[in-house]
């Protein structure tokens, strides 16, 4: 098997064997960066010389005997994560020559563990996008057909490991930004349960429902990933201080007692009424039935669950996203960091001026409609309102949890979409995430799986929604449906 199609097990194997260095690896992944970044757009900022300095301090520690599952193993951070030295962009003309003068604490995690950052990928401009449209540095192709959106916004990051340009790579996860572009570029993808991961130095989009999570081939290789990233940190005051957790414990049996031939046998997945209905499209439809056939022939039993506030999602979250985005966006002013108007007249002029210059559309939308929900008189007609409607949809939830383990649905309404298909209607643009958004209302972890294909031959996401803290679990039914599948081994062809 070729390297870029290794799991990072393989790789770590080969690393341990000596059959490789990490410099040669990631020298590797450097070349096909090189060659094919012109075409995907996948990555904002590469330094290779940085990359390899950290692979030859992975060689050394691996040869000292100290070695982690990932040391030597390069991977891309989405271009959200300030990273001490490197270039932060956030998709952002605001943002585009701010070297971050510190490490997220998932940078440091990946540090820590011996991992080679390859690069920063591009992304939707601060995380707001389902397309990838709104980076100020263009967009990203679809390495399955370059004239259709990988998702978004961590479009740079799903596109990269589709492409095997990156063994593994991270995202964030606001309403659906790291399933739905795993999804439509046919990789997996894992937003953690809200807390598990540190959002300390992750640019921050909507603080309540921001999410960092990982990218790969494979389930297994998720489960590897969230190992590293997830963990308490006191310098975000919404991280859980709970004990580590081995992600990997259950892959090879997410049932206790169940047979080997039936692993997921007494297992309940629920299949939400409000998500195969209108509005599905007909191909993606077919293949996530085609999916939960393989999981009841797997021993799971499937059954209806009613998720009644489902279609308030969208809405609320259009809401509250963009309210506590244009709090959390004010700090941007031209005055501290980030873009500075080069003329201007007073101080006012000159925020406003450096705003309006550093700010694409789609955040400008977001500021003014953020500033318009929580102002005087509207705040409880929107704000608190939707606020009430998050928690429908968590009690829905729960409801759900009480008769099944695990829901089940497809990911995204459609696979990709040709570029521009979108961009005239924001409201078109927002329903893409109706299957992935509630997910975030509540909290509770979700991630996405291939699988197969629809229309054009371009991949299908399945996603799982799982209850809190039921990461371990979920990746292990992915990883027993990924046993007896191998939609997650196609690559594009070319890549
Ligand atoms: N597409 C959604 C939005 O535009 C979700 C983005 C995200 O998860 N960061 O807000």
């Amino acid at each position: 098997m070729s390297l870029e199609n290794s799991s990072l097990r393989e790789l770590a194997a080969a690393l341990a064997a000596k059959q490789l260095s990490s410099v040669e690896l990631t020298q590797r992944f450097l070349d096909r960066i090189a060659a094919a970044n012109p075409a995907l757009n996948a990555f904002v900022t590469t330094d290779p010389e940085r990359s390899l300095a950290q692979a030859r301090a992975a060689d050394a520690r691996r040869a000292r005997g100290d070695a982690t599952p990932l040391t030597g193993i390069p991977i891309a951070h989405k271009d959200i994560w300030c990273a001490k030295g490197w270039r932060t962009t956030c998709g952002s003309r605001m943002l585009a020559n701010f070297a971050s003068p510190y490490d997220a604490h998932v940078v440091e995690r990946f540090d820590a563990a011996g991992a080679v950052l390859l690069g920063k990928c591009n992304m939707d401009e601060f995380a707001m996008g389902s397309s990838n449209e709104t980076s100020w540095f263009g967009p990203v192709k679809n390495p399955w057909n370059p004239a259709f959106v990988p998702g978004g916004s961590s479009g740079g990051s799903a596109a990269a490991v589709a492409a095997r340009l990156a063994p593994a790579a991270t995202g964030t996860d606001t309403g659906g930004s790291i399933r739905q572009p795993a999804a439509l570029c046919g990789i997996s993808g894992l937003k953690p349960t809200y807390g598990v991961v540190s959002r300390y130095g992750m640019i921050a989009f909507a603080s309540s429902l921001d999410q960092g999570g990982p990218f790969a081939k494979s389930a297994e290789d998720l489960a590897l990933l969230l190992n590293a990233m997830a963990g308490f940190d006191a310098r975000d005051s919404t991280s859980l201080d709970r004990a580590p957790e081995d992600y990997t414990r259950l892959l090879a049996a997410p049932v206790p007692g169940a047979p080997a031939d039936r692993p997921l046998a007494g297992l309940r997945i629920g299949l939400p009424r409000q998500y195969f209905g209108a509005g599905l499209a007909p191909d993606v439809a077919e293949a996530v039935e085609t999916a939960l056939a393989e999981l009841r022939r797997l021993g799971a039993a499937t059954s209806e669950v009613d998720l009644p506030a489902s279609d308030l999602a969208v809405p609320a979250y259009y809401v509250i996203a963009p309210a506590e985005a244009s709090s959390n966006l004010s700090r941007f002013d031209g005055v501290r960091y980030g873009h500075r108007a080069a003329e201007y007249g007073d101080l006012v002029d000159m925020y406003c001026r450096s705003r309006a210059e550093g700010f694409g559309a789609e955040v400008k939308r977001r500021i003014l409609i953020g500033t318009y929900v929580l102002s005087h008189g509207y705040y409880d007609a929107y704000y608190l309102k939707a606020q009430k409607i998050r928690r429908l949809i968590a009690e829905d939830y729960a409801r759900a949890f009480a008769q099944v383990d695990v829901i089940a649905g497809p990911t995204s309404p459609t696979v990709a979409f040709e570029f521009g298909a979108k961009t005239a209607d924001p409201v078109q643009m927002y329903l893409n995430d109706i299957y992935t958004i509630p997910a975030n209302l509540a909290g509770l972890p979700g991630l996405s799986i291939p699988a197969g294909f629809g229309a054009g031959g371009l991949p299908v996401g399945l996603q799982l929604v799982g209850n809190y803290f039921d990461e371990a679990r979920m990746l292990a039914i992915a990883h027993q449906y990924q046993h007896v599948t191998d939609w997650h081994r196609r690559a594009p062809a070319g890549y």
